[in-house]
């Protein structure tokens, strides 16, 4: 059986969903891969009277199964590989999805999507380990099947490897549209539908326009964002939510082990969780945009202005930031223009593309180190470089690294240079502060983990900021400015933790509360 019990008792729950019968038809060879196929079909036949399963396809590619609509061939998606690992989901949606179950995406995105025009060849690569890739898949699925200008094959990286080479697949999920390089890295529906239909973005700004001042405006959809959210809405304020990706570094968190309310979740999941629940609140969702800078009321009780980089712009009387943080670079040469192509930044993403390779990463804190352990598990060696004399990582961590056999650890050392052949990483170079010799690792891959930087240069000169670019804040969270609060990771909070953040967005929100009905509304003027 390649379903478990589990798996088969979630797919007896949503089939029944299936209403048009679907046929799912297989491309196969002689690989392991293609009886992994056979038997998941075979299970997934047995499960439902809608499904019928070939084993006679004529795909080029192989192995690969496709499903199709039996009263309606345009309404299909292909797999290329077994679909399980975090790409299940993706394989439940594709059977309810193809079998005429509709989407519960926004209908005007989907009345989007449904008028593009021209022709889209999409392909895939994803891991199974991978957790950006399900949303890129399974946004692309649904185009797919909802407009038959659009085609789509999602194929794991894993079973495909020497396609991999070829088209230098160095991390996932990457998009190939009609054989051209099209994205990398998550990408929401709306991310993909604004990218494909060049209108979209006029259609998000026009919207945005038209949108009445709010009295409270959240710019960062992360825990502490999405905590502000609910409890503003629970106030009766009329909220508002702008977010670059709703989610924030939950997107990119695999395990999560210290939420209090759970022993274990993902954070994709959380991610979905907290949306679905700000969604359920009255509260204006707008997402895919960045916010570009902030015009604090001229006076106390006006309206702030938070103008977005598409040019829109938003009105509220009192603002919570929440805009978290992000990855650290190194800054090295080589670094940007390899990016993707042998430097990542998300092991548990990518590290299933450097399977039997070389690799280093850098930082021996507790991600770096628990990013070797991880590594030390799929590829040949790891190399661990940390800059200061020891590594930072906690003990137990530290024991576990000295463990393994295929990792070597040098601190004191500086990197200075990622090299490459043009198309991707050869190796890097680093010095050793201790004493001034210069080194070369050849590797294929170099995962770094070094630390986050607050997301808060778009702010520079409105709110006062602390020597390491974060919000200052005091214990209500307020910042230099009447009726701006902020929240998170991007403050001077001391712990960067999801629920710090979660209990930092009401705390914001309950004082925003507290000023807006202590604060007389000036009616007068409109900024
Ligand atoms: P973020 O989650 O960073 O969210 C920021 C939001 O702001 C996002 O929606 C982003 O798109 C948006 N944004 C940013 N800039 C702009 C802009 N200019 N305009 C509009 N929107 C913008 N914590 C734990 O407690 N447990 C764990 O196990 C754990 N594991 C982690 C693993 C990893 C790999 C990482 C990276 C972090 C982990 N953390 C963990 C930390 C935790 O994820 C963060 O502390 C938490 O997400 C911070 O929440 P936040 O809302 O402040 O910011």
């Amino acid at each position: 059986m390649i379903l478990d019990a589990l798996l088969t008792e979630a797919l007896r729950s949503h089939l029944p969903k299936i209403v048009e019968p679907i046929e799912l038809v297989a491309s196969l060879d002689n690989s392991p891969t293609s009886a992994k196929i056979t038997e998941l079909l075979g299970e997934l036949d047995v499960l439902s009277a809608d499904i019928n399963v070939r084993f006679d396809g004529s795909a080029e590619r192989r192995p690969s199964f496709r499903i199709t609509r039996v009263t309606d061939p345009h309404a299909s998606v292909t797999f290329g590989g077994v679909p399980l690992g975090h790409e299940f989901t993706s394989l439940v949606l594709a059977l309810l999805q193809v079998g005429g179950h509709p989407s519960t995406a926004d209908a005007d995105l989907l009345d989007q999507i449904r008028g593009i025009e021209g022709t889209h060849r999409f392909e895939t690569f994803f891991s199974l380990s991978c957790q950006n890739c399900p949303d890129v898949v399974q946004a692309l699925n649904l185009m797919s099947i909802i407009n038959p200008n659009i085609e789509h094959v999602a194929l794991d990286g894993g079973a495909f490897q020497d396609e991999v080479a070829a088209r230098e697949v160095m991390a996932v999920p990457t998009v190939f549209r009609n054989g051209e390089k099209f994205g990398q890295g998550r990408m929401t529906l709306e991310e993909l539908v604004a990218m494909i239909d060049s209108r979209s973005s006029d259609r998000a700004v026009e919207k945005i326009a038209a949108m009445d001042p709010f009295d409270v405006l959240i710019v960062g959809g992360g825990p502490a964002g999405s905590s502000a959210a609910v409890y503003a809405a629970r106030k009766g304020l009329r909220t508002a939510i702008v977010a670059e990706r709703f989610g924030g570094q939950l997107l990119d968190t695999m395990g999560i082990e210290n939420l209090i309310s759970t022993p274990y979740t993902e954070g994709p999941k959380l991610a979905a969780e907290l949306e679905d629940n700000v969604r359920n609140h009255q509260v204006e969702i707008i997402t895919a945009q960045r916010a570009e800078r902030i015009d604090p009321a001229p006076r106390i009780g006006g309206l702030h202005t938070l103008t977005l980089e598409s040019g829109a712009a938003l009105q509220a009387r009192s603002l919570i930031i929440s805009t978290g943080a992000r990855w650290r670079r190194m800054g090295v040469p080589g670094e940007a223009e390899y990016a993707n192509r042998g430097v990542a930044y998300c092991p548990h993403c990518d590290g299933p593309l450097y399977k039997g390779k070389r690799t280093a990463v850098i930082g021996g804190g507790n991600s770096g180190v628990e990013a070797a352990i991880d590594l030390a598990g799929i590829v040949k060696h790891v190399t661990l470089l940390e800059f200061g004399d020891e590594l930072r990582a906690d003990e137990v961590l530290q024991n576990k690294l000295r463990s393994l056999s295929n990792v070597t650890i040098v601190t004191s050392a500086m990197t200075t240079e990622v090299l490459g052949d043009d198309k991707k990483v050869t190796a890097l170079t680093y010095r050793s502060r201790a004493d001034e010799t210069d080194h070369q690792v050849d590797l294929d891959g170099i995962f770094v983990q070094i630390g986050l930087l607050p997301n808060t240069e778009w702010l520079d000169g409105t709110v006062q900021l602390s020597e390491h670019n974060e919000i200052m804040i005091d214990g209500h969270g307020a910042t230099s400015v009447p009726g701006v609060f902020a929240a998170g990771d991007c403050t001077t909070v001391p712990f960067k933790q999801i629920v710090v953040s979660m209990g930092a967005g009401s705390t914001a929100m309950l004082s925003v509360f507290d000023h807006l009905i202590r604060t007389p509304q000036d009616t007068n003027v409109s900024a």
